[in-house]
């Protein structure tokens, strides 16, 4: 049997976090537990917190680091996580943030942080050519759209470009990756509970990369 995971996903915009997280959930059979997507979901409900997230979010700018703490503890406390874990997709985003996990996570911690790398180059490309659900989430792009016509193959919305998908945004919050977002390599690699994964080539190539290095390093860590 395929044991649960607990994961943390880094990598930087347009480094195909989203799609490879719902893959790794499926094989893991653990929930993807996605920032951006619970956001951008309370921005649709137009709750009073979903419109003052998008502020923050049409502007590239991260959220205050304890308004998103407070959400995926929140999240963290129901109980499909509590079995076979869970894996983290756009958090932890800063020092702050993954001190929190770490406490959340208390004593079990998380497995592994995998850094899932993709040039800076090849992520404008991508971003510039993404395409969203705004039922699901599922991403798709200008090369690789649905079988009809901008709708959705999984649940029939529509799909379009990401209103934080300006040039502008992207170089915001690629920036703010650098600055905020990248310190997290080192310091997970100082907690030795980091993994390295190539993210350029095919999806179903990376996909089985990122299988491999969480299983090998998995492995060793309980061997050692
Ligand atoms: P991207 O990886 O392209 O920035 P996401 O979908 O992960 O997209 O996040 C979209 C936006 O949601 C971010 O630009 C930010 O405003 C907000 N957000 C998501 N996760 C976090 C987080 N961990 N901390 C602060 N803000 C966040
Ligand atoms: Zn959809």
């Amino acid at each position: 049997m395929i044991p649960g995971a607990r994961l943390v996903l880094l990598g930087r915009q347009g480094a195909g976090k989203g799609t490879q997280c719902t893959r790794l959930s499926l094989h893991y059979v653990v929930p993807h537990i996605s920032t951006g997507d619970m956001l951008r979901a309370a921005v649709r409900e137009g709750t009073e917190f979903g419109r003052k997230a998008k502020e923050y979010m049409d502007a590239g700018e991260l959220l205050p680091d304890d308004v998103i703490i407070g959400v995926v503890e929140e999240r963290l406390e129901h109980e499909d996580t509590k079995n076979r874990g869970f894996i983290l997709d756009g958090f932890p985003r800063t020092v702050t943030q993954a001190e929190a996990l770490a406490r959340i996570t208390e004593p079990r911690g998380i497995d592994l942080a995998v850094n899932l790398d993709v040039p800076t180059e090849v992520v404008l490309g991508r971003l510039a050519a993404r395409r969203v659900c705004v039922g699901c989430g599922a991403n798709y792009s200008t090369a690789a759209p649905p079988e009809v016509d901008w709708t959705c193959d999984v649940c029939g919305s529509d799909v379009v470009q990401r209103e934080d998908d300006t040039e502008a945004a992207i170089r915001r919050r690629l920036d703010l990756y650098e600055e905020q977002t990248a310190p997290l390599i080192t310091w997970y690699a100082a907690r030795d509970e980091l993994v390295e994964v190539d993210g350029t080539g095919t999806t179903d190539e990376v996909t089985d990369r990122l299988i491999r290095a969480v299983d090998a390093a998995r492995e060793h860590r309980r061997s050692s």
